[in-house]
This record gives C-alpha cells, structure tokens and sequence, in this order.
C-alpha cells in the first residue's frame, strides 16, 4: 500500500529554522511529526523526496538585490515579457551556504531524492513542482510517476508559501495530497488557518498526525 506513497519534505533547512535569516516562527515544532512520518513511511517502503530551496547569491527574490527596497515589499519584475509580483526576502538559502543545507535533525540517510529548486536568478520558485510562472519544471513529477506514486504527504516549510504551492502543484500534477499539520508551520502565522481552508478548498486533505483515519492508514505497524 505504503510504496504508492511519497513523503515531500518541503525546505527543511536552517535558513528557515528558528536561528536562520528567513525564520519561521516555531518552526521546529515540526520536528516530531515530521520524524514519525519518516520513519513509518520508510518502515513500509514508501518514496522519502526533500527540496532544497538553493538560490545563486543575486537571486530575485533577495532585498539585498534591489536598491530602495527591503524584505517583504512587493515589487514586479519583467521577465520574458511577463510581469511578475515579487515578494521580497531577506537572503536566504544561498548555494553552497550552511543555511541551505538541509536540517540535521531529521533523518538525512532516509532521503533517497533532494529536488532543489530556485536555480533560476530571475523567476522564484515556492513549489518543489516548478517555478512560480510554469517557465521551468523540476524532476519532481516525473520522479514520482516513474516510481508510480499516487499518494503525497507533505510536511515542512513553510505552511503559507513552498508548502502551500507543492500542495497545490501536486493536485495539479494529479496526486492524492495529504498535509499533516502538525508538520508545517508557517511564515506570518496568523495566515495559517486561512492556508488550511483554502488548501481543503482546492482539494488538499488537512490531516493530523493523531486522527485515527490518518494513523490508521499510515502510521500503524
Ligand atoms: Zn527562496
């Protein structure tokens, strides 16, 4: 049952920890869940898959990179002939830099896949799927259909940005799609029931990690 099932781990990374340059508030309250799932998907042969948000250092996505602006302005770029709205970030998961790598406190031996994404200096990128405007797609899609995935459970960061976008990205790429709650935390957490509304709207299940329907199906023995 379990190997028609893929793990997404969202952008678990120290940049997006509670000590990094974009923190997400309580992020590592995630921890626990994100662990248990971890190890009950590897225990029945399911798909483990990490992205990695992986940005050149004048991404533009970084404040730093636009005279007159800061982080968490909202400007528009020109980009093959389309305007695009831009969130600006504080630096954040710079190639090759300790806040990019990938969180130690979970299993990193488990994964058997790591998608980065935001390679592209010019276009950001919150799915693990594509970039925000569809220009590029990752190898994620064609990764879980070769090994025949029906079913997604994501977790990690953050609630209201990369892992609203997989969600939305996975329905649309035709997968069933589970986000465990207690697995992601949010940017602006005063966002993060309004994410869960709208993601159960567009055909997201909202789960937790204690509801008997999802322990049952997933975290049993
Ligand atoms: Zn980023």
């Amino acid at each position: 049952m379990m190997e028609n099932t893929a793990l997404l781990l969202i952008d678990i990374q120290h940049d997006f920890l509670e000590e990094g340059s974009l923190a997400v508030p309580h992020a590592s309250e995630i921890f626990p869940a994100v662990n248990r799932l971890i190890q009950a998907v590897k225990d029945k042969g399911g798909l483990i898959v990490a992205s990695q948000d992986w940005h050149p250092q004048d991404h533009v996505s970084f404040g730093s990179n636009h005279a007159g602006n800061k982080p968490f302005e909202t400007i528009t770029i020109q980009y093959e002939n389309e305007a695009i709205s831009q969130t600006l970030w504080p630096d954040h998961c710079v190639q090759g830099t300790y806040g990019a790598t990938i969180s130690e406190k979970i299993s990193i031996s488990d994964i058997s896949h790591v998608v980065k994404k935001g390679t592209n200096r010019m276009v950001d990128s919150y799915s693990a799927f594509a970039d925000n405007k569809y220009f590029e797609i990752t190898e994620l899609a064609k990764l879980l259909y070769q090994k025949k995935i029906e079913t997604v459970i994501v977790v990690g960061l953050a609630a209201d940005y990369c892992v609203k976008l997989t969600c939305l990205d996975a329905i649309k790429f035709g997968f069933k799609t589970i986000l465990v709650k207690e697995g992601t935390r949010a940017v602006f957490p005063e966002a993060f029931n309004a994410t869960m509304d709208e993601l159960r709207s567009k055909g997201v299940s909202v789960a937790s990690i204690d509801d008997d329907a999802f322990a049952n199906v997933y975290l049993s023995p």
